[in-house]
């Protein structure tokens, strides 16, 4: 597949220096639904606002269909923009809205019609086309927006937290929409967001963000099966990897051990380099066993029945891990002990996070 959208070492520099991305290299193939996703002030609305033209970067170069951006004013680059707040034209109809940048276009008032409705039907707004946006909920204008993206089908879509106005439930809904929308008509998308959820639901690729750098590209299961640095573990999932700050001993004779506080666990993997080190394991990868027989043993702080699983918190030493189970015979306050899946663990190195 043909790359649409192509980071070369891309920085960008607000003045005085806030460096909002460092050196960034990505590529959107032809078609491909990206997600960036990352915390607050990570660089992810700059990223966006770079390949729509509404900024300019401080270095490196940006492709679009294999031109340089810079030789491309905004209007050139046939991309279209939803954002969080909706942007729409208050004094407009729905209609209105939808139908502005096909008139910019000049495109005849059958023709316009034809498109508006058509794409206000699977959006299922047609009733809405005579109202202002203003006599509409949070979800109707988020649809209306979407529209007016769709009726013009840009190239290029762009879409910065555009559910993050919605309350959760809906949410759910129009994320499985806009997945329906992309496998039906299948354009190159950035889609921003600070939610892990929705990125692993909606991204054939994840760009994960963490302070203007990139520190992980690939697909969702990459992303949670193999994450490449400490904070991607601890970013994905709910609650995130457990990580356990500690060392790696060998002893000649004795099985290797991991150790943190009053933590010591043999390890099945002898090839272990001796030192400082994290130990990684998701809440879904222990295994509870009665006090005597695991590996580690804490005391149950919390129990949350979710319904299908229960989420507990114990604490060993000063740590607390989260651990979800089917078992339902669990209660605070008691002793329990638990061992990692070793074969779903992740290590990383103690000072720099990156995966071993
Ligand atoms: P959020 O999720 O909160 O919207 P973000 O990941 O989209 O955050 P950006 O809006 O891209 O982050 O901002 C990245 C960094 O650049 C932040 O530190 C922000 O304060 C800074 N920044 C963004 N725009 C400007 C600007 N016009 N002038 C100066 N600093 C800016």
């Amino acid at each position: 597949m043909s790359s649409a959208i192509s980071f070369k070492q891309v920085s960008k520099t607000f003045p005085p220096d806030v460096q909002a991305l460092k050196s960034i290299d990505l590529t959107v193939a032809e078609g491909e639904f990206l997600v960036v996703v990352g915390p607050s002030g990570c660089g992810k609305s700059t990223l966006l606002r770079l390949v729509a033209g509404l900024e300019n970067q401080t270095h490196g170069s940006i492709d679009i269909f294999g031109k340089d951006s810079v030789q491309l004013a905004p209007q050139e680059r046939n991309l279209g923009m939803v954002f969080q707040n909706y942007a729409l034209f208050p004094h407009l109809s729905v209609f209105e809205n939808m139908a502005y940048g096909l008139k910019v276009r000049r495109e005849s008032a059958p023709e316009i019609r034809k498109k508006v409705e058509g794409i206000a039907q699977k959006l299922e707004i047609l009733e809405f086309l005579r109202r202002k946006p203003n006599q509409l909920s949070g979800g109707q204008r988020q649809r209306v927006a979407l529209g007016r993206l769709l009726v013009r089908d840009p190239k290029i879509h762009l879409f910065d937290e555009p559910l993050g106005n919605l309350d959760p439930q809906f949410r759910a809904g129009m994320r499985s929409e806009l997945a329906r929308l992309h496998r039906e008509n299948p354009r190159s998308s950035i889609y921003v967001t600070h939610d892990q959820a929705e990125a692993m639901t909606l991204g054939q690729r994840i760009c994960v963000l963490c302070k203007g750098e990139v520190l992980q590209v690939g697909t969702p299961e990459e992303i949670y099966d193999l994450p490449s640095h400490r904070f991607v573990a601890e970013f994905f999932g709910s609650p995130g990897v457990n990580c356990i700050d500690g060392k790696i001993v060998k002893k000649e004779g004795e099985p290797t051990e991991f150790r943190s506080g009053s933590i010591q666990i043999p390890l099945p993997n002898h090839d272990m380099p001796a030192g400082s080190i994290t130990l990684g394991i998701r809440p879904e990868n222990w295994t509870l066993s009665a006090p005597e027989n695991g590996v580690i043993t804490g005391v149950i702080e919390r129990v949350e029945n979710l319904g299908d699983h229960r989420l507990i918190q114990t604490s060993i030493d000063d740590l607390n891990i989260f651990i979800k189970t089917t078992k339902s015979d669990i209660k605070e306050k008691e002793a329990v002990s638990i061992s990692p899946q070793w074969e779903k663990s992740h290590w990383f190195e103690r000072y720099t996070g990156k995966r071993i």
